[in-house]
């Protein structure tokens, strides 16, 4: 690409383009950069440069980019049939073989499939299930949902009032804060060395959603929300049996447990499903994206039980009006099913299993630096956490904004790491090998290696 040609793209970009999560004053500066190929675990930008992606898109390029089959899959489903709607009693082939694919994968009684268009509307429609269903049992009053803080369940206007990550809420926006209620995250430090009461952790925790479901009251509350591991909250790994006791708490009250599975799912921990091969609960309703096509096509699924199906079902005049346009779409649900096809082939389930555990390993190494407070994850999602103090765990300003600062580094070294606040985020594809973990993990401590030096040149404190 020329540069005229690069310059080009970047100036429309930064003439037309709100990008996600856009900072006004960097993106003014600075622009984007423009991204022009990808294949296997690898970026290249519009002007030559090579990434290693161990973002992995946005936790979702599960079998890597720039795949043949693939692109095959995605142009005979065009040729064939582009589109067509899923209303009321259309449907097409991909859709239906999707839906019973997903049925198979799934947990349990979990047979019944809405498709959406990604994460964020998956999750939207389970906020609006969870209130049909208890309703159509009977149990009209139950309207509220209780998520976890520094969770992120998307950006529709019920996901992000679901979500509640530091930063994310804004004052120009409003949010549903009536019905949605908050609970802590269940974070506790892992010390480098000596034991983390993990038992005492997850007692506190349940003891925590049990005072708000009293306080709420239990006759009013349709469902609990969570990601079996808080993704873009920090890679927040709950402590021992916590999922199994908050899973028992909900069934105890009647709560119907909703589990974000849009990053956990596909494979990233080395399962289909993380909820019950990782944790051993079988959610009512399972929200998946990304992972599902790896981000050939956007798409994403809400998962549900045969209990609510038949529940729903019972009165032949209710009418469940909710759905999109693109709801199985053809070419997005031939995509999947082609994603799976090749997940299942290539044993990437077992891969992400077998070198994610090398790869946490190698991660850990990294806690003998001076500013790793905590590395943490599991199987192919990882988080580091910079400090600017171990001992107390005390973190750098915000406005040193360090986990940028570090990508940053790394990027110029041809790694991207995600920057989250204080961490740096990686959810590679599951094609990783044992010498792509060494290359992030060897370039990522040079990435904290240089960004420490340069706190310490500007007179930080470390330590
Ligand atoms: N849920 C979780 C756990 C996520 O991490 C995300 C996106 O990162 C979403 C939901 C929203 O998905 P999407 O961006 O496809 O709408």
């Amino acid at each position: 690409m020329t540069q005229l040609h690069h310059n080009l793209l970047a100036d429309l970009d930064r003439a037309h383009v709100l990008h996600p999560w856009t900072h006004f004053d960097s993106f003014e500066r600075d622009g984007a950069t423009v991204i022009t190929r990808g294949e296997g675990c690898h970026l290249w930008d519009s002007e030559g440069r090579r990434y290693f992606d161990a973002v992995g898109g946005l936790w979702c390029t599960n079998i890597g980019l720039g795949r043949e089959e693939m692109a095959e899959a995605i142009a005979d489903q065009v040729r064939t049939l582009a589109f067509s709607n899923t209303f009321v009693d259309l449907t097409n082939s991909p859709s239906a073989r999707l839906a019973a694919r997903l049925a198979e994968l799934a947990p349990g009684d979990l047979n019944r499939v809405m498709f959406t268009t990604g994460g964020s509307t998956a999750i939207d429609s389970a906020y609006r299930l969870v209130q049909f269903a208890q309703a159509a049992m009977g149990f009209e009053g139950r309207t509220h949902v209780i998520a976890r803080r520094d969770s992120y369940h998307g950006s529709t206007y019920a996901a992000m009032s679901i979500g509640k990550r530091k930063g994310d809420q804004r004052p120009e926006f409003t949010y549903i804060t009536d019905t949605i209620h908050h609970i802590s995250a269940p974070y506790i430090f892992r010390p480098e060395t000596g034991e983390a009461d993990e038992d005492a952790a997850t007692d506190a925790f349940v003891a925590e959603f049990e005072a708000k479901i009293a306080e709420i009251g239990a006759e009013k509350i349709a469902a609990f929300f969570a990601e079996p591991i808080q993704a873009s909250g920090g890679v927040i790994v709950a402590p021992k049996g916590y999922m199994r006791r908050m899973w028992e708490v909900c069934r105890r009250h009647g709560i119907l447990f909703v589990a974000d599975e849009v990053v956990t799912g596909f494979g990233r921990l080395g399962h289909w499903f993380a909820s019950e091969d990782e944790f051993g609960i079988v959610p009512d309703v399972i929200c998946c994206a990304k992972g599902l096509s790896s981000g050939y096509q956007p798409i994403g699924a809400m998962i549900f039980s045969d209990r609510l199906w038949e529940a729903m079902a019972q009165d032949e005049e209710r009418w469940f009006t909710h759905g999109f346009t693109y709801s199985g779409h053809p070419v997005a649900c031939a995509a999947a099913l082609k994603n799976i096809e090749i997940l299942e082939r290539e044993d990437l389930l077992g891969n992400a299993a077998r070198i994610g555990a090398y790869f946490q390993a190698r991660l850990r190494e990294l806690r003998r630096l001076p500013t790793v407070g905590e590395t943490r994850g599991r199987a192919l999602i990882a988080c580091v956490e910079s400090v600017a103090d171990k001992a107390t765990m005390r973190r750098f300003d915000e406005g040193i904004d360090i986990g940028k600062r570090i990508s940053d580094i790394c990027e110029a070294k041809g790694l991207m790491v995600r920057p989250i606040g204080h961490n740096n985020i990686m959810s590679p594809p599951l094609i990783l090998t044992e010498s792509d973990a060494d290359f992030i993990v060897d370039t990522l401590e040079a990435g904290i290696r240089e960004a420490t030096d340069a706190l310490v040149r500007e007179g930080v404190k470390i330590g």
